[in-house]
């Protein structure tokens, strides 16, 4: 028997899962009035939401797979996104270098179609049917922002120099770029301004329902803890079935595949603004994309994932895969010497029978269980491009249950720090180096990309770089450190260096070991991070 006091104050929705679903769900919720709480048993996007390729895109390989719906939704949804988020979002354009020696995938529904048709082509990939791609790529979706397909002159054009001379002719299409883990953390950050409750390092060990309610118990910093709950969603990501039958113990049939992806990061290898596209002959395709100002990501990778989901790390066999990937296309090898980093994520497949990983769905599936009283929504699989429209219908299912729930809201309103047009990047970058001229120009650039309107906030008064406090390096100030600290959960060096930013690439181990001491005082003093943990 639950006690009254225990009844007392329910909230609407419990969270499970600080990905970039959990957060945009808890988001949503909390926009419409509705009391959330959400839990993440470590760092927010501390798996797969930090691990992508960080594209906002339409999915032009998905066309193949004649999985239409997901690329038009993903399509459409790429400039309602760019549009609320241009200081962490930004278009790209993607060079698809053409030679005749591409493959398709074997399996694929054109490929298949098109080895009936065309026999003699033996499984390549003609030039006409790229183009039609494009085409349907170009129109699928509406473009207000992003320029359409165009075709280039490899011998002439800048984004030849680097490639093979053996390139002549490629393609040009646009999609876009997004920083993943910031993604999270502004939703995080949004929905804990319109009243949710954000508690992170706090794992949910057991949900089990009473009554008409959700009892959730929660393992965090300051121990074991009682919630109660109208309604449950579990966003576990790639713990998703565990947390279904396991913590929630829910007899289903359900099931995900985990399929690993790892990227590259190299030293700058070209010195473009644009990302490749390349295809292989094992009809697979990479990216190499312009990282950080001074690297590039390459990546990724597609394979099925044993073990558990935090033990996903990129091998020694798929970064020689990546690098003799990319040596194809690149007039100067790729070796593993000039590997600076590596990531791996696992993705949390809908599990659609495929017989391959490549193969495999990305479109989501939400499922709702309401069998014993209170309701319980699952969500498999998800893109950080469909994370919108996926918190959308995730509270479309669970309406229901909240009779006079206020209508969808998020498109068109801009994460924090973002209420700026794209079209005004520019000026607001501008604007930022005329105020903080000690800055510089690459700092200025990190601290737009990072907290758009908000870098004002964290450098306040400054006007040098030591106002900012204590320096650990690479443009990690005191002042910064503090504000995340503070405003966007970070409780350790790791948290703030590979998901707050990506500074890891440039800190050596004493300056992440300085940071981290510095950061275990700040807790210990009890300054106001702790005090938030406190009340959680
Ligand atoms: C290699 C790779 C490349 C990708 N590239 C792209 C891309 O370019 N564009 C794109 O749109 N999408 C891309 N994706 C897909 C996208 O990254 C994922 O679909 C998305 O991040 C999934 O988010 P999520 O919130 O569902 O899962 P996650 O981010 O994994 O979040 C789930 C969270 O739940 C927490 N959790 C689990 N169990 C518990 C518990 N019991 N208590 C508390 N917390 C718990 C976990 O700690 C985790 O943080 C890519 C994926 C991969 C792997």
């Amino acid at each position: 028997m639950l006690s009254d006091h225990q009844h007392q104050n329910p909230v609407d929705i419990f969270v499970i899962g600080g990905g970039v679903n959990g957060c945009g769900i808890a988001r949503d919720a909390a926009g419409r009035g509705l009391n959330v709480a959400l839990a993440e048993q470590g760092d927010l996007a501390q798996a797969t939401s930090s691990a992508s390729t960080k594209l906002f895109h339409g999915g032009l390989r998905y066309l193949e797979y004649f999985e239409f719906r997901l690329v038009r939704e993903a399509l459409k949804e790429r400039e309602v996104l760019l549009s609320a988020m241009p200081h962490i979002s930004w278009p790209m354009r993607f060079v698809l270098p053409y030679h005749r020696d591409m493959r398709f995938e074997s399996e694929t529904p054109t490929s298949k179609l098109l080895s009936f048709v065309m026999p003699w082509m033996k499984g390549r990939r003609p030039a006409w049917l790229i183009r039609m791609g494009l085409f349907m790529y170009d129109h699928l979706g509406k473009r207000k922002l992003l320029p359409g397909t165009s075709t280039l002159d490899l011998t002439q054009d800048p984004a030849g120099k680097p490639l093979n001379p053996k390139f002549h002719k490629a393609y040009e299409y646009s999609d876009g770029w997004v920083q993943d883990a910031r993604l999270v953390v502004l939703n995080a950050r949004d929905a804990e301004a319109r009243g949710a409750k954000i508690m992170v390092r706090t794992k949910v060990v057991s949900a089990a329902r009473e009554g008409d309610l959700w009892h959730i118990v929660t393992e965090g910093p300051h121990g074991h803890a009682d919630h109660y709950a109208k309604a449950l969603v579990n966003a576990g990501g790639p713990w998703v079935d565990q947390v279904l039958r396991g913590t929630i113990g829910i007899d289903s049939r359900e099931g995900i595949r985990l399929v690993r992806g790892s990227h590259i990061v190299t030293r700058k290898l070209f010195d473009h603004d644009k990302c490749y596209f390349f295809q292989g002959e094992d009809g697979r395709i990479i990216f190499a994309i312009p990282y950080e100002q001074d690297f590039t990501l390459i990546g990724t990778t597609d394979q099925d994932h044993k073990g558990p989901p935090s033990q996903a790390e990129c091998t020694p066999e798929e970064q020689d895969y990546l690098c003799a990937f990319a040596s194809k296309y690149f007039a100067k090898p790729v070796t593993r010497d000039d590997i600076v980093w590596t990531y791996s994520g696992v993705r949390p497949l809908y599990d659609d029978g495929a017989s391959s990983a490549t193969a495999a769905t990305r479109d989501y599936v939400l499922s709702l269980n309401d069998a014993g009283g209170a309701p319980v929504l699952n969500v498999f699989g998800g893109k950080i491009t469909t994370y919108r429209r996926l918190s959308e219908h995730a509270l479309e299912k669970l309406a229901p249950f909240f009779p006079g729930l206020k209508e969808a809201w998020t498109a068109g309103v801009s994460l924090p720090g973002g209420a700026f047009k794209p079209q005004e990047t520019t000026q607001v970058t501008a604007d930022l180096a005329r105020d903080y001229p000690f800055l510089g120009a690459a700092w200025t650039q990190r601290m737009m990309r990072h907290y758009g309107l908000d870098a004002r906030e964290i450098l306040g008064a400054a006007k040098s770089a030591a106002d900012l406090g204590r320096d650990f390096g690479a443009t990690l100030s005191e002042a910064e450190v503090i504000w995340l600290m503070d405003k966007e959960w970070a409780r350790s060096a790791e948290d703030v260096i590979w998901r707050r930013t990506k500074l890891g690439l440039r800190l050596s181990a004493e300056q992440v070991a300085t940071l981290e001491s510095f950061m275990r005082h700040r807790l210990s003093d009890g300054a106001e991070t702790t005090r938030r943990d406190m009340t959680s």
